[in-house]
């Protein structure tokens, strides 16, 4: 049998703008919570939007817009970890027609004047600074060095400690609170007809992938695209207007604004935000905190949580289900999230930012060995497949090849490159995914890793995954990635690179091939153990291999 497969398609396509979908769901649900963001200081209170105060809100912030005489498919840039006003602007945007751009916040001055050049950005609306970034002065640089950027909008501080917001020097700078004023000077009538005028099909949102190599590059994104995905993955987690989705994973990339905003606000939920930046503590403690149903995170966070010292005294009996996503996801952690942390209905999201993000997701109903072992089926009104990288081919069942991927959330294109889209999205609508997969015959997909992460030992091509789904068996360790380096004889040779339990070691090469010999091909023995404290990590959680390997043959001189 082919590796091919199509989602279900007996559910239709919402054809709503993002604008009017969430007037729709606010005037359904008024007063449930919309928005909760944790309180940064302790002992102070959480700020807390209804749906209706949400839509308010985002009424007066799109309306300041248009009074600023922002035009349709002009291009707002958010600079900002998660806060609820970036919720705001999400939904403020959409709704003024105005193409958000969700800029990665640990961008620094050069990769901002990059992207605020790639697509003529006109406003960027920057975080207040902090110990790490200034905002302030990175955004005025870039006012300064890009001529299309015409306004510069300084979010406020919200009273947190180690936190600046910008002050105005010049017009075209303005603090978040100015910027409301100028609602006053815009009827509602005003928005209600820029909102007719707008179609789902519009792009919508623009987002720079985090490619690890090269210039980064804009997915352009549609109404259509995102809150079709957002929307569809909701309807798979079973939410309703009861189910409160705790959001630790960044905003600016789609895991937190389309898995988590999109997917909970279609379906009348609440988003509870517990910070700027992730710590494993206070996303538990937002759980315990806010009743929250549902927990999001790349692998490696839940991996945090589960090796807190304090982890069992917190009140996780109000969870149900949630999403993990963005890299493989271990079994071993898979299998404690659904057992310990109360997840029984969690379920693995693949997918990528050119496909709005999710192209395939594990149901509740599922085997645990479907849960935990594959990232599940097509997505409804989605098409997957394998092919041979080289000849493009469709492989059959259980060959590894190259995952495409068709349908509804596939991106318009990389803004301004169609040299590159046309590198990625095939003359058939296929977006080829650059991830290596295998389908099984009952069309669910096991993820075994990137393309440009496989080893090419001796000849033999080996995928780390397989390695560090075995060393997770190992007593001693808390998380492994296995790389390639360069090797005279072989070609490559295996590093693992391991964080130890607490209290756990030493482990050497030596030993760790102890624990290998006899269960492992002799090939997959790691021949290099690098125990380390963390991983390189870019914000949105991906563990940056490539650089792992250049800093590995670095130091071993190779
Ligand atoms: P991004 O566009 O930043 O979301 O990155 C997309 C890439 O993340 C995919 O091409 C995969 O390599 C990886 N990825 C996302 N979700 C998963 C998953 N559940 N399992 C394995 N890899 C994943």
């Amino acid at each position: 049998m082919l590796a091919y497969t199509a989602g279900d398609t007996d559910v239709p396509l919402l054809e709503d703008t993002i604008g009017a979908n969430f007037e729709r769901i606010a005037a359904r649900f008024p007063y449930h919570d919309a928005l909760i963001e944790a309180a940064a200081v302790p002992g102070e209170e959480a700020r807390r939007w209804s749906y209706s105060k949400l839509n308010d809100d985002v009424d007066r912030l799109a309306r300041a817009l248009l009074a600023l005489g922002v035009a349709k498919g002009e291009r707002i840039g958010i600079w900002s970890p998660n806060c609820a006003e970036w919720t705001i602007l999400q939904y403020a945007t959409a709704k003024a027609g105005a193409i958000l751009v969700n800029v990665n916040p640990a961008y620094r001055s050069h990769e901002l004047e990059f992207v605020v050049k790639q697509n003529g950005m006109r406003m960027l609306v920057t975080a207040p600074s902090d110990r790490n970034s200034d905002y302030t002065a990175m955004g005025r640089q870039a006012l300064a060095s890009c001529p299309e950027l015409r306004e510069l909008v300084f979010l406020p501080d919200a009273g947190a400690d180690g936190l600046t917001a910008g002050e105005p020097q010049s017009k075209a700078e303005r603090t978040y609170a100015e910027l409301l004023k100028r609602a006053d000077d815009v009827g509602h009538s005003a928005l209600q007809a820029r909102m007719a005028e707008l179609d789902a099909h519009d792009p919508i949102n623009l987002q720079y992938t985090s490619g690890t190599t090269g210039f980064p590059k804009g997915a352009t994104l549609t109404h259509h695209n995102i809150l079709n995905n957002g929307y569809s993955i909701g309807e798979l987690l079973d939410y309703t207007e009861h189910d409160r989705v705790v959001i630790p994973v960044p905003f600016y990339h789609c895991f937190g604004m389309v898995i988590g905003n999109l997917a909970a606000l279609s379906h009348g939920a609440a988003t509870i935000l517990p910070g700027r930046a992730f710590t494993p503590a206070a996303a538990l403690e937002a759980v315990q905190d806010f009743g929250g149903t549902s927990l999001y995170g790349v692998p490696t966070m839940f991996i945090a949580e589960l090796a807190l010292p304090d982890f069992a005294s917190y009140d996780l009996s109000t969870l149900r289900t949630g999403v993990m996503a963005g890299s493989l996801c271990p079994i071993e952690v898979m299998n404690r999230v659904i057992t310990e942390m109360n997840m029984s209905d969690v379920a693995i999201c693949y997918g990528m930012t050119e496909t709005s993000p999710v192209s395939t997701m594990t149901r509740s109903v599922d085997t645990m060995a479907q849960r935990t072992v594959t990232v599940g089926r097509t997505m409804p009104n989605l098409e997957s497949r394998v092919v041979d990288p080289a000849t493009g081919e469709v492989l059959e069942r259980g060959a590894i090849g190259e995952l495409c991927t068709r349908g509804y959330a596939v991106m318009r294109g990389y803004w301004d490159q169609p040299d590159k889209t046309a590198e990625a999205i095939d003359a058939d609508g296929w977006m080829h995914t650059g991830d290596l997969a295998r389908m099984d015959e009952e069309g669910y997909l096991v993820i075994e890793g990137r393309i440009k992460d496989m080893v090419i030992r001796g000849g033999e091509n080996v995928y780390p995954r397989e390695i560090e789904e075995f060393l997770y068996t190992h007593p001693d360790i808390q998380d492994v990635q296995v790389i390639g380096v360069p090797d005279a004889k072989y070609g490559e040779e295996l590093m693992a690179c391991i964080i130890l339990k607490p209290g756990a070691g030493p482990l050497d090469a030596a030993s760790l091939a102890e624990f290998c010999r006899g269960k492992l091909a002799h090939y997959k023995i790691p021949r290099y153990v690098d125990v380390r404290e963390s991983f390189p990590m870019t914000v949105s959680g991906k563990i940056r291999k490539v650089d792992m390997r250049r800093e590995a043959a670095a130091r071993l001189g190779l």
